[in-house]
């Protein structure tokens, strides 16, 4: 099998590849973004993101043809269909990555590949899938969307409970149903949500001990079944949204063993330089501890993931250099 040699390699053409390729090959460097499916990541499969600056609305696929369209004009190379299953350092210190059939060497690798929401699992919750038919994993991104409606938000962990409160600024109605009676998240956020709930003519309510069994509607969310864990009683319950906060799932399967993952598979890094525990190996996007899982913040990540990889090649024993404020910013 023949190995073709690169600078600089991106596992994933989401938002943070595709930033880190733009800054790549634009800076000279010979890159290659490997994709599994087709460029995009998770924002191709919206029509409407309002908070990416420049662009007062605009959809994901457009975005992403742009994104592509620029960095491949500044000669990156991208492959699709092309799913990356191992990662090796090779002897003579570059980096191997493996493909089904093809094998590439870079001296650094920026690993991209994101992450993806975790579903409730219930009847209809894929047909009604965007925030246009009411299904949304994102409060920060579509809460606007949803001004004046009448909402559910599901969850108990602090993305549940800062989401829900985001929401309640927006919707006429925003009721969080949560499984137990005890939420995960941090105290100083349930205190925030209790508050919250307790006003006087409070838009923000609770349904504990409960869960969702299924979305209805017809063409969009008009419903969802509540189920009180408890007592068994199921009732229909009207609203026009359902908002899912029951966490994310990293897709770094393959990556395990070659750089260090947390307990729930994000790959470890100083969120300074983005350096793994692996040299040569950065990360950027969804797929890392402490990401914002925002589309700007992925693209942002996958800039300066581009930017510090000039400092390694330049020197690679700053690998084990501590994040210090030392260092001048790496360019412009
Ligand atoms: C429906 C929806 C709406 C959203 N709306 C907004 C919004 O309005 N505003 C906002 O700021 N954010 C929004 N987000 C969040 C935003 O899309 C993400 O934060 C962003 O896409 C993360 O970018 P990423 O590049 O880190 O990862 P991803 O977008 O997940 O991209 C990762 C890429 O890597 C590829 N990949 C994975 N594994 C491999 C492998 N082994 N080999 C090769 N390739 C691989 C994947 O196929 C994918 O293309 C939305 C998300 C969704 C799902």
């Amino acid at each position: 099998m023949s190995q073709q040699d690169y600078d600089c390699i991106i596992v994933g053409a989401g938002p943070a590849g595709l930033g880190a390729a733009l800054y790549s090959a634009r800076d000279r460097f010979k890159t290659l973004v490997l994709e599994k499916f087709y460029p995009g990541g998770q924002i191709a499969t919206t029509d409407r993101i309002e908070n990416y600056p420049g662009y007062e609305q605009i959809g994901g696929p457009e975005l992403i043809e742009k994104m592509v369209n620029q960095a491949t004009s500044f000669e990156a190379e991208i492959k699709t269909s092309a799913e990356v299953s191992s990662l090796e350092r090779l002897e003579d210190g570059r980096i191997g990555v493996h493909c089904d059939g093809a094998s590439y060497a870079a001296r650094v690798v920026i690993l991209t590949p994101g992450s993806s929401y975790r579903k409730l699992g219930v009847p209809r919750e894929d047909e009604f899938r965007n925030a246009g038919a009411g299904v949304s994993y994102c409060g920060t991104c579509d809460a606007p969307f949803f001004k004046g409606r009448k909402i559910v938000a599901v969850g108990g962990g602090n993305t549940a409970v800062e989401e829900t409160l985001h929401l309640a600024k927006f919707a006429a109605e925003v009721t969080l149903i949560h499984r137990r009676q005890e939420f995960r998240a941090q105290q100083v956020l349930i205190e925030e949500l209790m508050g919250k709930v307790n006003e006087a003519n409070s838009n923000l309510k609770l349904r504990l001990d409960s869960v969702v069994t299924e979305i209805g509607g017809a063409g969009k969310v008009e419903s969802v079944r509540i189920k009180n864990v408890k007592t068994g009683q199921e009732e229909d319950f009207g609203c026009e949204g359902v908002f899912i906060f029951v966490g994310m799932v990293p897709n770094t399967g393959f990556l395990d063993g070659f750089v260090e993952l947390t307990e729930n598979g994000f790959i470890r890094c100083d969120c300074g330089y983005l350096r793994t525990a692996t040299p040569g190996v950065f990360v950027a996007g969804d797929c890392r501890v402490g990401a914002s899982m925002q589309l700007i913040t992925a693209v942002a990540d996958g800039v300066n993931a581009a930017m510090w990889m000039k400092q390694y090649l330049r020197n690679p024993g700053w690998w084990n250099a501590p994040v210090s404020d030392w260092l001048q910013p790496g360019g412009w």
